[in-house]
């Protein structure tokens, strides 16, 4: 009798590497146990001792004044924009490959009334000083003008494959929103891994920042959540904010206590996501038809060749098959000439 061949011969799955997202992370035991014995209280009326902690914490290690802890990056984001651009009429500089333009649902726009002022993303994720300033409004310009009050900068820029901004850039920015007396807000959601690839303190990073918004659940892991820090009256009106959009939290310590570890545990660990990253990068660009431009963090955008006929889409579900779990982030699904995959390492999830 002739041995059948067995069904899942080609496709044995030992073990799975999930590259989908950095956020695709479980809790540690670790996190597990402090938040069941998280210390809590009403955060919305302030007395949570493990928010305040995180709180605390986050803005010593940014180097600011206070910080608040919020349920997303894009809350996070939400609030900082608003809370800058508090009068209608405002408009905000950022760059057109950001997240807050292009994943953020508009919310700037549909729940703020702020209007967005795009300027071009370099593959660097830095946007070019010049094309900053020639975009800003003049304030004794024509009443037919918007009133620019913020500039937004991305650091990782996710969207050039987590490139980092340097700080000197950073404070080049700085300089120029203060001599047009504007505020600077720098998405950073992933700007502990930019702190770890450049070799800089993050506070440095930021310094010319007037708010940050940090996840904590990206790169470090932590299960639900990200900060945003500013001076304390910023931080002030950014709480009365979160509570307006929904986002004041009860006994949020629960969840405050996970981040805490997040913090101690994996900092240290983003060097090592970003060395695999660059392992990941050199292996595809040895295969033919594959394209991945330089790593710096944890972020490894693949392009796939046309000459190559095959899509991400179906790159990706050869992949799955296998065990290995990538997105097909294409930028349009209609136009097939378009083909990207994204892999993002992250230690904690099972890489
Ligand atoms: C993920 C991300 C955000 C938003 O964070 P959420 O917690 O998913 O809302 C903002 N900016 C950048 C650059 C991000 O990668």
């Amino acid at each position: 009798m002739v041995a059948e061949k067995c069904p899942f011969a080609e496709k044995m799955v030992t073990r799975t590497v999930d590259l989908r997202s950095d956020t695709v992370t479980k809790p540690t035991e670790a996190m597990r146990a402090a938040m069941a014995t998280a210390e809590v209280d009403d955060d919305v009326l302030g007395y949570d001792p493990t928010v305040f902690r995180l709180e605390t914490e986050m803005a010593k290690i940014m180097g600011k004044e206070a910080a608040l802890f919020v349920p997303s990056g894009t809350m996070g984001n939400l609030i900082s924009v608003l809370t800058h651009c508090d009068v209608r009429g405002s408009e905000v500089i950022l760059g057109d490959n950001c997240h807050i333009f292009i994943y953020e649902n508009g919310g700037i726009s549909t729940i703020g009334g702020v209007h967005p002022r795009t300027v071009k993303n370099n593959s660097d994720g830095t946007m070019d000083l010049d094309l900053i300033e020639a975009a800003i409004r003049d304030p004794r310009g024509e009443i037919v003008y918007p009133t620019t009050r913020l500039i937004c900068l991305e650091n990782t820029h996710a969207n050039s494959g987590g490139k980092c901004l340097s700080a000197e850039y950073t404070d080049q920015v700085g300089e120029l929103a203060k001599k047009h007396d504007l505020k600077l807000h720098i998405d950073g959601a992933r700007i502990f891994n930019s702190s770890v690839a450049l070799g800089v303190p993050v506070d440095r990073l930021v310094r010319a920042a007037d708010s940050v918004s940090v996840c904590l659940s990206k790169g470090i892991g932590a299960p639900i959540g990200s900060i945003i820090v500013g001076s304390k009256s910023f931080i002030a009106k950014a709480r009365r904010l979160r509570k307006t959009l929904g986002g004041g939290m009860r006994q949020v310590g629960v969840i405050a206590a996970a981040a805490l570890v997040a913090l101690q545990e994996n900092v240290g660990k983003l060097e090592s996501d970003h060395k695999k990253a660059r392992l990941l990068a050199d292996g595809l660009n040895e295969m033919k038809g594959l394209r991945v431009d330089p790593v710096e963090t944890n972020i490894v955008y693949v392009e796939i060749e046309e000459g190559l006929h095959i899509s991400a889409g179906k790159i990706v579900k050869n992949l799955e098959e296998r065990g290995i779990l990538v997105m097909d982030v294409s930028p349009s699904r209609f136009n097939s000439s378009f083909n990207n995959i994204q892999s993002v390492i992250n230690n904690r999830n099972n890489c």
